[in-house]
């Protein structure tokens, strides 16, 4: 089959024929439709300090895709060829305390699809059955092929009550942009996005924000007079990643505040303790989905009404690779999808 394979530490990722791989006995044999381009997969063709740390070549990368099963193991009783499914991208261990209490998204041993195993940006992938999510009717392909970050826009935005709070969210890539729609469907009053990119500002309104701002130009004290609130926001979700952006969440939270975290620093930051103190602020990490409260929950606010398809921005097939990872990278658009059949 033709795969997107690091072959070697270094830069950059090349179409190569590799042999299709087999599922073993509890495992799903999957032809890939389509995929999403993730950060995690431009850090790993850029060959970033983290990249270096994480992969061991050679590898396939990609973890965001829909697909369509071609063969189960002989334990496999309940995914039958045909299915249209989406791969959970942890695999998780299923022997820690928290696999065993039924917590597996709490997993001490996760191990990533694309990043410690091989991926998706392939004609065909392997996973274990446990980690399948089976896709209800009438969920558009394209929606499908996105499920593990709209999973992380769901995991986020649900962290905590949102129905007639006041919700910040800094940085609008495609997950800030999700959770802008979910956030606006779970009943917030207001949903204020903060992004430097005009692009993503725009296609935030899009979303359902109420306002978007560029945080270089507009200081969120002054948004929030605009507003006429006056305590602060209830709920912020951190997904940029940057210090600046924790540091004016952390400024602008009311007492009792709480803060989501989805976004991953590059570096070390420092944060002032007496803020979470004094203010009574709960912080949360927050790390791929919950298995499978989040996709459920996912799918049932497509049902009633959730429109997320506004954050897919560019479409390419799988042989025009390199301009797909261009377009990712520019940040000036949302989702990129590859499509493995054409
Ligand atoms: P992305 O890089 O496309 O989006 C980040 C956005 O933040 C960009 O649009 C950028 O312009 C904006 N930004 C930069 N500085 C800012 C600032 N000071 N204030 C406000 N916005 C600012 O990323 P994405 O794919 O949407 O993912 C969001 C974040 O979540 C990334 O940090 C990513 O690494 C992380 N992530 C975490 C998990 C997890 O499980 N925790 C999973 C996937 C992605
Ligand atoms: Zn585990």
């Amino acid at each position: 089959m033709l795969a997107l394979v690091k072959t070697a530490p270094g830069p950059g990722l090349s179409l190569e024929q590799v042999p299709d791989p087999s599922p073993g006995i509890n495992d799903v044999l999957i032809r890939v439709r389509k995929t999403g381009i993730c950060g995690t997969d431009l850090h790993i063709d850029a060959w970033d300090a983290w990249a270096a740390k994480t992969i061991r070549p050679p590898l396939i990368a990609g973890h965001e895709f829909v697909g369509e099963v071609v063969e189960v193991g002989s334990n496999v009783h309940d995914t039958r060829p045909g299915d249209v499914v989406s791969g959970e991208g942890h695999v998780t261990c299923g022997l820690c305390r928290s696999c065993l209490a039924g917590r597996r998204h709490l997993c001490a041993h996760p191990v990533g699809l694309g990043v410690d195993r091989d991926g998706a940006f392939a004609e065909y992938v392997v996973l274990p059955q446990t980690n399948v999510w089976h896709h209800w009717e009438g969920i558009p392909e394209e929606v499908a092929a996105i499920y593990d970050p709209f999973g992380n826009a769901v995991h986020t935005a649900l962290a905590f009550p949102v129905l007639g709070e006041d919700v910040l969210i800094t940085g609008a890539g495609p997950i800030g942009l999700m959770a802008a729609a979910v956030v606006r469907h779970a009943g917030a009053r207001y949903v204020v996005v903060s992004e430097p990119n005009p692009v993503r500002r725009e296609l935030a309104m899009r979303m359902g924000a109420t306002l978007a701002v560029d945080p270089r130009e507009r200081d969120l004290a002054d948004v929030q007079r605009e507003l006429g609130m006056v305590e602060g926001f209830d709920v912020a979700l951190e997904m940029s990643g940057a210090q600046a952006a924790i540091r004016a969440a952390m400024d602008n939270m009311a007492h009792g505040g709480s803060i989501a975290i989805l976004g991953i620093p590059t570096a070390e930051i420092t944060l002032d303790v007496n803020e979470i103190v004094f203010r009574l602020l709960t912080i949360r990490g927050i790390y791929g989905r919950e298995m499978y409260e989040t996709w459920y929950k996912a799918t049932v606010m497509l049902q009633s009404g959730l429109d997320i398809a506004p954050a897919i921005a560019h479409r390419f097939g799988f042989r025009d690779h390199e301009a797909a990872f261009e377009a990712a990278r520019s940040g000036d658009s949302g989702k990129v999808l590859l499509d493995w059949r054409v």
